[in-house]
């Protein structure tokens, strides 16, 4: 975490509990898009459709979690709010493109002004919207609207909310202290109000999956939080990502060697739109992982973004390849 974060209030004080250990990634990796270090042909992934458009509403958050893939806390507004103008035209032309459900994700979503307005013309436009929160005071400032959001399009708005462990300890020791007791009155209000909502969990390293359902299923129940752990639509429980760590490169040949296909990758069916700040319009990214990185950066509009991403960074590998995570629903 850098300086900025680390002076962050109840930000984390000591190493993430979910670091990744591996050696450091070499330079000579992640440096040609169209080879990989050993001098093959790097992989990519054609737009098939754009199933979901992610709105990026900025990176403030009122978090500093130890490793937040976007640095968001309280002081970092490297993407800036998001408006509800420029939303407003990418929905417009998502909507040309049969696009079928708008994300929100931040830093916390429900910081930026704009944001109930744009879940309403989200939500207005026909779309399903799929928010990602902590569901911390930001969103509970929201209550009523949220409601109202909720009895008028139903089951076509979902809340996901990040509940990084199933134990208080490391869930606090990624995310800062008194950071756990808010997310479950969060998460437990927008259960008995019958919203549709999901929770994104992690692993730590000597973690199994099922033992981790099975952790997480006694939480809610306890809790009184109407979520089937098992069901990996309601608790994506998601694989670490450090930029910094080895990690092999994907060529062409590893789809077969892996038995995955293009299709199966998120930047076959997503796109992000990020407003950086010092920038006068947002921008189309390939993905809700890479905002900063230039060659990830496809234009100005969606129709400009449409054409293939190739797999040069870490993330591709390590997240979405290897270890077979999607943001969305
Ligand atoms: S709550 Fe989410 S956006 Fe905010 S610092 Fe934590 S991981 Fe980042
Ligand atoms: S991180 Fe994943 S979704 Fe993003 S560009 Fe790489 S493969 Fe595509």
């Amino acid at each position: 975490m850098n300086a900025t974060r680390a002076k962050s209030r109840n930000a984390p004080v000591g190493p993430s509990p979910f670091a990744v250990e591996a050696a450091p990634l070499p330079r000579d990796k992640f440096s040609d898009p169209l080879l990989t270090a050993k001098g093959e042909q790097r992989a990519s992934v054609p737009l098939e459709k754009l199933d979901t458009l992610w709105l990026n509403t900025g990176t403030l958050c009122n978090l500093a979690c130890a490793t937040c893939y976007i640095e968001s806390s309280p002081t970092n507004d490297a993407l800036v709010y998001l408006s509800r103008a420029h939303a407003a035209g990418y929905l417009a032309e998502a909507k040309g493109m049969g696009t079928r459900e708008i994300g929100f994700t931040g830093g916390e979503p429900f910081m930026n002004p704009d944001m109930l307005g744009m879940l309403e013309d989200a939500l207005g436009g026909g779309f399903e919207a799929l928010v990602l929160t902590n569901a911390m005071k930001p969103m509970r400032r929201h209550e009523a609207a949220l409601l109202g959001l909720h009895e008028r399009h139903g089951d076509r708005l979902t809340l996901r909310v990040s509940l990084d462990h199933h134990s208080r300890e490391v869930h606090e020791g990624e995310r800062g202290q008194r950071s756990w007791e808010p997310a479950i009155e969060g998460l437990r209000w927008l259960s008995e109000n019958g919203f549709s909502i999901a929770v994104a969990g992690r692993l730590l390293p000597e973690e199994g999956e099922p033992a981790a359902r099975d952790s997480y299923a006694a939480l809610f129940e306890c809790e009184g939080i109407a979520i089937d752990a098992r069901d990996p639509a309601r608790l994506v429980l998601f694989p670490e990502m450090d930029e910094e760590k080895d990690i092999a490169e994907i060529t062409t040949e590893c789809w077969g060697i892996l038995g995955k296909s293009p299709s199966d990758i998120m930047c076959a069916s997503s796109r992000m739109v990020v407003h950086r700040k010092g920038e006068a319009s947002p921008r189309v990214v390939a993905c809700t992982l890479i905002p900063y990185d230039d060659g990830f950066d496809l234009g100005e509009t969606l129709a400009e973004a449409s054409g293939d991403v190739p797999l040069n960074h870490p993330h591709c590998a390590r997240f979405c390849v290897l270890g077979g995570a999607s943001c969305s629903a």
